[in-house]
């Protein structure tokens, strides 16, 4: 048994490391509840195990979080509740929550016409979900960020300038958290919504 069995963090959150050492050919690891279990050749470096260790617990614990997030409510239905706003209806065969780093809060190929949504939207106000979904559709008729596709957007999603104020401050506040001091942190964490 290794003593360097130390608990792992990924994404926040604490897992406790089981590593056995047998014949296999790679490393493997598992989730099992809150332990990763992992096996590896005798012959790996505990420095290179435990690189390989953080990149496939990154990957299995984002991975179980996107399968959890997506079943508790289906995407594809309010994908196609908002495509039915749109004149000219359309399609989209899937649509799924990403706990993949994503550029923006959500894409759509028209190839396969699939939405995919950040997954830190699900925790958001569903109009801003809404609002993010209508911005992908309306993608599909105007490619870029013209006047045409402002209106066309702003025509099926009323919220639409409102969402887009509410997500800029949901990024400014994601990425300025770390460096903000403990006391502005609590101030913010105080406001609750009122003006
Ligand atoms: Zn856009």
């Amino acid at each position: 048994m290794a003593p360097a069995d130390r608990p792992v963090t990924v994404d926040g959150m604490t897992f406790s490391l089981r590593v056995t050492r047998k014949r296999v050919k790679n490393i493997n690891v598992r989730l099992v509840g809150n332990e990763l279990r992992v096996s590896a050749p005798p012959w790996v470096s505990r420095g290179e195990l435990d690189q390989t260790i953080g990149v496939l617990a990154r990957r299995l614990v984002r991975r179980e979080r996107a399968r959890k997030v997506n079943g508790v409510e289906s995407a594809l239905e309010l994908a196609r509740k908002v495509a039915r706003r749109f004149p000219n209806r359309p399609e989209v065969a899937e649509a799924r929550f990403s706990t993949q780093q994503m550029a923006r809060w959500g894409s759509y190929s028209t190839r396969t016409r699939t939405i995919r949504l950040n997954a830190a939207l699900r925790q958001m106000p569903s109009w801003v979900l809404e609002a993010v979904v209508a911005h992908e559709l309306a993608h599909i008729d105007h490619p870029d960020h013209s006047p045409a596709f402002w209106a066309l957007l702003r025509r099926v999603c009323p919220a639409t300038d409102r969402a887009r104020a509410f997500l800029a401050g949901v990024s400014w506040l994601g990425s300025s958290w770390n460096d903000l001091p403990p006391v502005e942190r609590s101030l913010l964490a105080g406001v609750g919504g009122g003006e």
